[in-house]
């Protein structure tokens, strides 16, 4: 769920508002838990959530008492995944079964061959054969249906699989940019810090920051604010390499991991990519009116072996701070600041 301390106060009551105009659209009701689901919504910070809540407006589905609950139960008390451990236990429990029933079929299989030994006429072998084909044939068809049984057992398991699976990449991806979102960036910032520390690899990360982001919001409203922030990060995603790691940092400020990089390079790296967003030319989608040109200010630094992740982010926002004090649309570097406490 939405964590408010990155988010501004003017923010999150842009949301609010936001929430509350979706819900009189859709005549829901303003109750609390109501009003998480469709705060969530405006603040796009689960995907699922807000797939679910396009597909019933896209199929025009209204939003009955029953679906609202529906969507506090499965999205507010955190039970999107609830059903998966059922389904595993089901599934587990039936595979049991088969097992049971396979183990008890080959029993009834050797009593019955047994029971045709015992009774065959040995002056009629053709009876005697002819029995025995019986059994095997039956014996044929039992193991049929338990391979078949195996195997819609077996599909489903996959498809429980790919869930967990998507709902595990879900849980790590913000649902405006794209990319990467604070866990994703947490688990991935932990392994690169490990990997450096093992092979003596540079790491190197960009803190990057929209310019006077309020002022674009204010003049051309969040929606258009959104937009710009969706292509800012692929411009951002787009000029890394499939090594790098983009991600959203908080509201409007992206981070990029860069592995076996100095910081020499992620400043040019940093350069590049603070030069191709300057370089894009906004449009209103609806009016085609040009919008103004969005500039960022970039803050690099590079990981020192033993330091903890807190102290690298906070150098990389020390110089992004840096770089918005001497005029923003530029890079600073750790080393670019005042009293260098570079080691
Ligand atoms: P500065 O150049 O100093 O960075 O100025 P700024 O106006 O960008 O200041 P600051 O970084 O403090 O403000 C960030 C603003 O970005 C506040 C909020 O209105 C806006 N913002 C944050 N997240 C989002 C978002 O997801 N969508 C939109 N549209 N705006 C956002
Ligand atoms: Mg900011
Ligand atoms: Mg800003």
């Amino acid at each position: 769920m939405t964590s408010f301390d990155s988010i501004e106060f003017d923010y999150a009551a842009s949301l609010a508002k936001q929430a509350l105009e979706h819900m009189n659209k859709h005549k829901v009701p303003p109750s609390p838990d109501n009003f998480s689901i469709w705060f969530e919504y405006a603040a796009r910070s689960s995907v699922d959530l807000n797939r679910t809540i396009d597909v019933l407006i896209g199929n025009r589905k209204p939003f009955s008492e029953q679906t609202n609950s529906e969507l506090v139960r499965i999205f507010l008390l955190g039970n999107d995944r609830g059903d998966i451990p059922d389904k595993v236990r089901s599934l587990v429990n039936r595979a049991k079964e088969l097992l049971t029933n396979a183990i008890d079929s080959q029993n009834a299989q050797i009593l019955s061959l047994r029971d045709v030994a015992a009774q065959a006429d040995l002056t009629d072998p053709k009876a005697l054969i002819s029995n025995l084909l019986d059994e095997l044939l039956r014996a044929t068809s039992r193991a049929q249906n338990l391979e078949a049984s195996f195997t819609s057992a077996t599909q489903e398991l996959d498809k429980v699989r790919e869930t967990l699976a998507r709902s595990d990449q879900n849980a790590r991806t913000d649902a405006l940019t794209g990319l990467a979102n604070r866990r994703g960036l947490d688990e991935r910032l932990h392994a690169a810090q490990i990997r450096a520390m093992e092979s003596g690899d540079a790491l190197s990360i960009l803190l990057i920051d929209i310019d006077h982001f309020k002022r674009f919001n204010d003049t051309y409203g969040h929606q258009v604010g959104d937009q710009v922030l969706r292509l800012a990060a692929g411009v951002f995603k787009e000029q890394l390499r499939e090594s790098d790691f983009p991600a959203r940092y908080g509201g409007e400020e992206l981070i990029g991991v860069l592995d076996s990089t100095e910081l020499s390079t992620a400043r040019a790296i940093a350069e590049r990519v603070r030069r191709k967003i300057a370089e894009r030319r906004m449009h209103r989608r609806s009016t085609g009116e040009e919008l103004g040109a969005i500039t960022v200010s970039i803050g690099v630094a590079e990981f020192r072996p033993g330091e903890s992740i807190g102290d690298l982010v906070e150098r990389a926002d020390q110089a992004l701070y840096q770089a918005k004090r001497s005029g923003r649309n530029r890079t600073m570097t750790e080393v670019d600041l005042d009293g260098d406490i570079a080691a």
